[in-house]
């Protein structure tokens, strides 16, 4: 045994980790700081969240003015309302210059790989700009319950949540407040953040907005819910270039992130993709499963969902008035199988 492989054999024991240039660090949640930002977990370089590294240069700070300025003029998604939001204009989102938080908590209800051990740290953002017919959470996304709250009070639940144990803060609904969620981050920088964000969207979404989100988030879990814009007209308020938008965004995240990645088997990096199976394949999951691998490639990390019921004005659209019927749901994942597609539960 070299001696490398000797002491890699001792630390691991001891729930530690070597690295290259014989350097020892912990990971686990540590909370030893090596690096010179208070309160930074140590791992591998590739483990550290990159907005740190963003935040130190500068760089967090420009991105943060390139999408308040998108504010007065609101692109900030492919509705492009053009309003000035910050005048206390709404567009689409029904959002101006406030914002609202509907829930938040260390959750254990989604994917392994997102809750980890620890559990991820919920933030449910209030309103959409996307507002599907079919929506699950329609008394938020549409409705808009919630609570307004300060960049002050966003960047201490982040810190409570990860001070609660959370291994993660999961931005839910995110895109149509992302300047906010950047100045709440870089507060809850200062006060020692240091775990992984996840950008959890409906992938409704500008390439220029992704863009200007590369190296601030580090796992990016959209949905992609639909690939006909024949079908998506129907079914998301006038959003008909939704698949269109999606698929650029998608491709972009993958470029950033890369295939998931996890450590101690919780996803560190990368992109986790859902997809709702709809009745009668409204969804158009065998055009998605087939996409995924030929974009992606089939080592792509999906969750195909098949939780579907007819929520809010789904009753008056059929089929989407009724819950899959047996054989929907195993026809997807055939669909998912015969693409060749690996990782997908
Ligand atoms: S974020 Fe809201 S106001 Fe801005 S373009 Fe999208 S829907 Fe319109």
């Amino acid at each position: 045994m070299t001696r490398r492989k000797f002491l890699k054999t001792c630390f691991a024991a001891a729930g530690l980790t070597v690295l290259g240039g014989w350097n020892l660090r912990a990971w686990a949640g540590g909370r030893q700081d090596q690096s010179g930002v208070p309160g930074v977990p140590q791992g591998r370089a590739e483990h550290r969240p990159r907005y740190l590294d963003l935040e130190a240069s500068g760089e967090l700070e420009r991105r943060e003015r390139a999408l308040w300025a998108k504010m007065e003029n609101c692109d900030l998604c492919p509705r492009r309302c053009h309003v000035n939001r910050m005048a206390g204009i709404a567009g689409v989102c029904r959002v101006s210059n406030t914002f609202r938080v509907a829930s938040t908590r260390v959750g254990f209800g989604e994917e392994r790989t997102i809750v980890g051990r620890r559990g991820t740290g919920e933030i449910f953002f209030s309103n959409c700009n996307l507002l599907c017919i079919f929506c699950q959470n329609w008394q938020i996304a549409h409705r808009g319950d919630g609570r307004i709250l300060t960049h002050d009070q966003l960047a201490d639940i982040m810190i409570s949540l990860q001070n609660r144990g959370a291994g993660n803060i999961n931005l839910i609904t995110p895109t149509h407040l992302t300047p906010h969620i950047v100045s709440a981050v870089r507060l809850a920088i200062a006060r020692g953040l240091n775990v992984p964000l996840i950008y959890n969207t409906s992938g409704y979404e500008t390439l220029e907005v992704i863009r200007l989100l590369d190296g601030i988030i580090d796992i990016y879990q959209p949905d992609f819910k639909f690939q006909d814009s024949n079908i998506a007209i129907r079914f998301l308020q006038g959003a008909p270039d939704y698949a269109g938008y999606a698929a650029t965004a998608i491709r972009e995240m993958h470029r950033q992130v890369g295939t998931l990645r996890e450590i101690n088997g919780a996803a560190y990096r990368g992109l986790l993709v859902r997809h709702l199976v709809l009745p009668e394949n409204l969804s158009g999951t065998d055009t998605f499963v087939r996409w995924i691998v030929s974009q992606l490639g089939a080592d792509t990390h999906v969750n195909i969902m098949p939780q579907f019921w007819p929520a809010f004005q789904s009753r008056y659209h059929p089929p989407l008035h009724r819950r899959l019927i047996p054989g929907e749901f195993d026809q997807a994942m055939r669909w998912a199988r015969e693409a060749g597609l690996r990782n997908f539960h």
